[in-house]
């Protein structure tokens, strides 16, 4: 099995994300947390572990990059994005509306980076209502400063399969190289320290107010992000299980976190 799961789903659209596993219900959550909190490191476990697909704005902003003639919308969205502020609500709904198909997929998803803003969280709770569907629940990662900054200086990614490592706490398997395949690995232009400040401002204005936001709508739950990415699953799926089946049998993974 692949160690991180396909994080293209998004570029290719809904049905293209490969057969759909046998199980009687989908997940549908959205992680929360500062920059560096480790949420695309979590969202990739916990889609491994439950069969949903990983979406990440921020995969897609970065994508579009490499766009030939990017519309001037998309221009100053990655404009803002390289000083570290976050695109304005109307480009980031907007390109969210064009994949609304993802969010409709019978694997279920784990939303990284998005909503970020009130605005935003307003505009998916109406296109999940379209499709007659809601959040399942919000993971709100909590995690000291200075270790969050730890973290971004030392994430490595791949430009090619988007796959996420740390130079210390998730070094890939040959220094440097991808291990799922095996493209050059790169820190990110955001990751770089004027830009790191600039986010955890944005972070701190924009998107704390959505903790309080989707607390009032019952579906925070808070997770405790120190120490080892599989330790942080555990906590995860244990605060979700409580959250969705009290006194149910135990939310059970699928596929690699699946005990014998
Ligand atoms: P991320 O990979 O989630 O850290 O996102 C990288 C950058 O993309 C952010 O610093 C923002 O500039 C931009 N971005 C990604 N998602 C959003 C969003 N939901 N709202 C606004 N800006 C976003």
């Amino acid at each position: 099995m692949n160690p991180q799961p396909d994080r293209m789903a998004w570029f290719r659209g809904g049905d293209a994300c490969g057969e759909v596993p046998f199980r009687d219900r989908s997940y549908r959550f959205v992680l929360l947390g500062p920059p560096g909190v480790g949420k695309g490191t979590q969202a990739a476990l916990l889609c491994q572990a439950l069969g949903a697909c990983p979406l990440s704005t921020g995969d897609l902003f970065r994508a579009a990059q490499h766009d030939a003639e990017p519309s001037s919308a998309l221009r100053t969205a990655l404009e803002a994005m390289r000083r570290g502020e976050l695109v304005p609500d109307e480009v980031v709904v907007a390109t969210v509306r064009e994949r609304a198909n993802c969010l409709a997929c019978r694997r279920g998803f784990v939303l990284d980076g998005f909503p970020r803003t009130t605005g935003q969280a307003e505009a998916l709770h109406a296109l999940l209502d379209e499709q007659g569907m809601a959040l399942d629940a919000v993971v709100s990662y909590e995690l000291p400063l200075e270790t969050v900054v730890a973290r971004l200086s030392g994430r490595r990614t791949c430009p090619a399969c988007k796959a996420i490592y740390h130079l210390t706490n998730q070094p890939p398997r040959s220094p440097g190289v991808c291990d799922r395949c095996h493209g050059r690995l790169v820190q990110r232009e955001d990751d770089r320290p004027e830009s790191i400040r600039v986010r955890m401002r944005a972070y701190q204005e924009d998107t704390q107010p959505l903790a309080e936001y989707y607390r009032r709508a019952g579906k925070l739950l808070a997770v405790e992000a120190a120490g080892r990415p599989e330790e942080v699953l555990e906590r995860t799926l244990r605060a979700l299980h409580e959250h969705l089946a009290p006194g149910q049998p135990a939310l059970v993974p699928t596929g690699k976190f699946a005990k014998a």
